[in-house]
């Protein structure tokens, strides 16, 4: 099934135009499971590393730890945790 994502960032349009090259959106792939999110809104909280180039308008090299959660009632849905920040 296809699903069609609304993607909203804080970040620049040309970061985010690399948006393919972005380690915490390869991480999103890899162990979000595909079914997971029924459509809806969620929010996706992203800590990367303090040293991530993504804080120059780089690409992101860092492995950020990743909470999803529901965007109306907060509901954690998703959490990937690499270490404590
Ligand atoms: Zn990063």
């Amino acid at each position: 099934m296809k699903k069609n994502i609304l993607y909203i960032s804080d970040m620049p349009a040309d970061v985010a135009l690399n948006a393919a090259e972005h380690n915490y959106l390869k991480l999103l792939a890899a162990y979000v499971p595909a079914d997971l999110l029924k459509p809806g809104v969620y929010v996706e909280h992203i800590e990367h590393d303090d040293w991530c180039k993504i804080y120059k308008l780089g690409t992101c090299n860092c492995k950020p730890n990743i909470t999803i959660e529901t965007a109306i009632t907060h509901i954690i849905v998703f959490k990937l945790r690499w270490r404590n920040k």
